[in-house]
């Protein structure tokens, strides 16, 4: 059994399609999300369906492979069962038998403790938190035009994106394009290139993931776009109409901003902790498992996890915390596959290992910052480098002749075909 159709749950099912093994694969959307496109979806660059895949379509050659909606809860390792609820028919409590179970829930937001936070500033992990974004954006714009009052209109276009890692980076960088070339000829009553975009990130520098240099190069392209970086500087309040900053210096600003955007700090998913419980072992501090050299939970070799929710203990004993990143899960995906498949043959499998391919984050139209392998690379070359690996990874032919052609689109005419505000709070007839 597979639970969870992601980056790292959908490379063990397909990589499993030619084994002797029935695969139950449960997950509790019903698409395979490719998280790294979501963020156009929320800027109206893209529609929902251009970033998502249905899992059924996408495994209905594969014979050997039972897809199920529900949503995972609980684990009995001793009887080898998982507990299922959110069952389509309303069903819940109802428990499944495994021989082998891989578990890749992957990661959530975390607020660091302030969930009360997260009503005002959503964030881009799920589909539906990017359409949500996506009417927010879209409505500032909307309230701006018919807003009299100028600092509330002020406020209408200021947004705040909290983190400054290739997420909020993406958002800001995209905040910023939509406003100043996309919208600036469709209002009458606003100017939408005044729009204020202020990307808030902790550390000294945004993308602390990249070497310094190309932090430096993204943050002048980002203020290029009309981005501002706040770099050292902390959310510590979000209001229903102003964000509180703390600059390094500890100097507290409040502003006027009625769109806040979250891509900070994540955290495992929380079957990381139910795995944990049920096995009586630990989680750290980011919420994830510790698995052995070869992704199994110690001594239940019948149990693997993968992906965000987990860190690798090593053979010589350290733990690698790999980063959040899909070719990570991938990786660790069809690894657990190559394990199950040497198991039937009886034949031992090498302990896993990370084959670090690079980097990539892209800030906006023909921008975008590249470390791959040591080579850094920024501007052009870089955006180019993006489009393909992005188009590359993305599930399903429909959808990749369809992004590319909305692509194209954009980057001739500038313009974003799915800004639709799909929640307006108006009465439907
Ligand atoms: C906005 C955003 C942008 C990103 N951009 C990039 C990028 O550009 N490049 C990159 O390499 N990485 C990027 N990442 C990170 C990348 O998406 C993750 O590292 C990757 O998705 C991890 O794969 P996974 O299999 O662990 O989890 P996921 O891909 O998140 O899959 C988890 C699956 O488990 C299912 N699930 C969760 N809980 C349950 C449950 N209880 N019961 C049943 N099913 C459950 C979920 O529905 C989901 O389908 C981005 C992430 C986000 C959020």
């Amino acid at each position: 059994m597979v639970v969870g159709g992601g980056f790292g749950g959908l490379q063990v099912v397909r990589k499993l399609r030619r084994a002797a093994v029935d695969v139950t694969l449960v997950d509790r959307q019903n698409f395979h999300l490719f998280q790294p496109l979501v963020y156009q979806v929320a800027t109206g660059a893209l529609a929902a369906a251009e970033v998502a895949a249905p899992l059924r379509a996408v495994l209905k050659r594969q014979a050997n492979v039972r897809v199920m909606l529900a949503e995972v809860t609980g684990f009995d390792l001793e009887r080898q069962q998982v507990v299922l609820d959110h069952l389509p028919n309303g069903g819940s409590g109802k428990t499944l038998g495994y021989d082998m179970l891989v578990v890749a829930g992957g990661s959530r937001y975390s607020y660091f403790g302030h969930d009360d936070w997260r009503e005002r500033a959503p964030e881009l992990k799920s589909l539906a938190g990017a359409l949500d974004i996506r009417n927010r954006i879209l409505t500032a714009f909307e309230a701006a035009e018919v807003e009299s009052d100028d600092e509330l209109r002020r406020s209408w276009l200021t947004f705040v994106v909290v983190g400054g890692g290739p997420t909020g980076v993406e958002m800001a960088g995209q905040i910023a394009e939509l406003a100043r070339e996309t919208l600036r000829r469709d209002f009458r009553g606003v100017d939408t290139r005044g729009t204020r975009v202020l990307l808030v990130e902790t550390a000294d520098r945004i993308l602390t993931a990249f070497p310094p240099l190309l932090s430096h190069r993204a943050e002048r392209a980002l203020e290029k776009l009309g981005v501002t970086p706040l770099v050292g500087h902390t959310v510590v309040d979000i209001g229903p109409v102003s964000v509180a900053i703390r600059s390094a210096d500890g100097e507290l600003e409040n502003v006027a901003a009625r769109t806040v955007i979250w891509a900070a700090g994540v955290a495992a998913s929380p079957l990381a902790s139910a795995l944990a419980s049920a096995d009586g072992s630990q989680v750290d501090r980011a919420g994830r498992l510790t698995v052995t050299a070869d992704l199994t939970l110690p001594d239940r070799p019948e149990v693997f996890a993968i992906g965000d929710m987990v860190r690798v203990a090593q053979s010589d004993g350290t733990i690698a915390a790999l980063p959040g990143l899909a070719p990570v899960a991938m990786q660790e995906g069809r690894y657990v596959a190559r394990v199950i498949r040497d198991r039937l043959r009886g034949r031992a499998t090498e302990p896993f290992r990370y084959v670090d391919k690079g980097n990539l984050a892209t800030i906006g139209r023909s921008k975008a910052v590249a470390d791959v392998k040591g080579i850094r690379i920024s501007g052009f070359p870089a955006w180019v480098t993006w489009l393909v690996v992005h188009l590359f990874y993305l599930i399903g032919f429909q959808n990749r002749v369809l992004v590319v052609t909305r692509w194209a689109f954009s980057f001739v005419t500038r313009g974003r075909g799915a800004r639709l505000i799909t929640d307006t709070g108006a009465q439907a007839d």
